[in-house]
């Protein structure tokens, strides 16, 4: 048999359905929230090669396991978990990071080790190097169509350009409202925490929750309150303020606050993005149509 012969018997592997190992993806990070989990719905439909994860926190309701679960079946597809290496939970952060503020103007010590951190390490693992050719293309973030929100997607896609931001909720003109829709529509049960009231799925006792937070706080989970109470007398360092003061959670009488009025942010594993509550000159003209999110870079 010459050369040619033996090359032409040699069998060729069926390439059929394989992915390409240097092929770029889409990260959509679904955060257990009710708009990341329609944002990375939309991400499965819109775009090719999407990947699917959750940052997970030991202080997170146990019902996000049932909704991560109901949501994989619909995408028939899996979310995967990365957690912080070095830290449990908020409290772990508050009592081990080696500061002792439990929040600061700057941003909450446990939103940057337990989400951007673990981030950041994501984004590295992936970065294309001589070893690694694994490369993401774009993340996928679930800011709805709502002007506070997309003034924030503005700011994130001016200020952190290079995370390849996408944002699909708001391509799409998807309110908070309409994804829980979505949800129920897909017989999907909404996650436990936005069913007693709660308007996001942060950690359960968020550093972030003002007075009216905290009180519901003290009724739903009576012991999460007393920990954070406990830690905050300990550190010296309180979640709440009082007119421009520190203010401890046992101080807080039941009557302070509102809940339904008082502003709480999503935790995400963004940086905190600056002058997000100054409108941007982009901001009218998205949410009446005339521009795309990604004009107003
Ligand atoms: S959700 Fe609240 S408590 Fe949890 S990491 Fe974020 S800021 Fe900290």
């Amino acid at each position: 048999m010459n050369e040619k012969q033996m090359i032409e018997h040699i069998p060729l592997p069926d390439l059929t359905g394989m992915q390409c190992y240097n092929q770029p993806f889409i990260v959509a990070w679904w955060s257990a929230g009710i708009t990341s989990a329609i944002a990375c719905k939309m991400a499965l439909e819109l775009y090719d090669n999407v990947e699917l994860y959750y940052i997970h926190i030991d202080t997170a309701h146990p019902d996000n396991e049932r909704f991560k679960s109901d949501c994989e079946k619909w995408y028939g597809r899996k979310i995967k978990t990365l957690k912080s290496r070095d830290f449990k939970d908020q409290f772990d952060v508050i009592e081990n990071h080696g500061g002792d503020a439990v929040n600061t103007p700057y941003g909450a010590p446990c939103t940057l080790h337990l989400k951007k951190n673990v981030r950041f390490d994501f984004e590295k693992l992936n970065e294309l190097t001589l070893f690694n050719q694994r490369t993401i293309k774009g993340q996928v973030w679930g800011y709805e169509f709502e002007a506070k929100e997309i003034n924030r997607a503005i700011r994130h896609l001016q200020q952190y350009p290079s995370t390849k931001p996408l944002f699909p909720l708001i391509e799409k003109g998807l309110t908070k409202e309409n994804c829980a829709a979505l949800l129920i529509d897909a017989k999907i049960e909404l996650p436990e925490m936005y069913k007693l009231g709660y308007s996001n799925n942060n950690c359960i006792g968020c550093v972030k929750g003002g007075m009216g937070y905290w009180n519901k706080i003290r009724i739903d989970f009576p012991k999460v309150f007393e920990r954070m109470a406990n830690l905050e007398r300990k550190k010296g360092y309180s979640c709440l303020k009082k007119d421009h003061k520190a203010f401890f959670l046992d101080e807080l009488t039941p009557e302070m606050g509102r809940m339904n009025t008082e502003l709480i942010p999503n935790c995400g594993n963004i940086c905190e993005v600056e002058f997000a509550d100054i409108p941007d000159k982009n901001l009218e003209s998205i949410l009446s149509g005339r521009k795309s999110i990604y004009e107003a870079a």
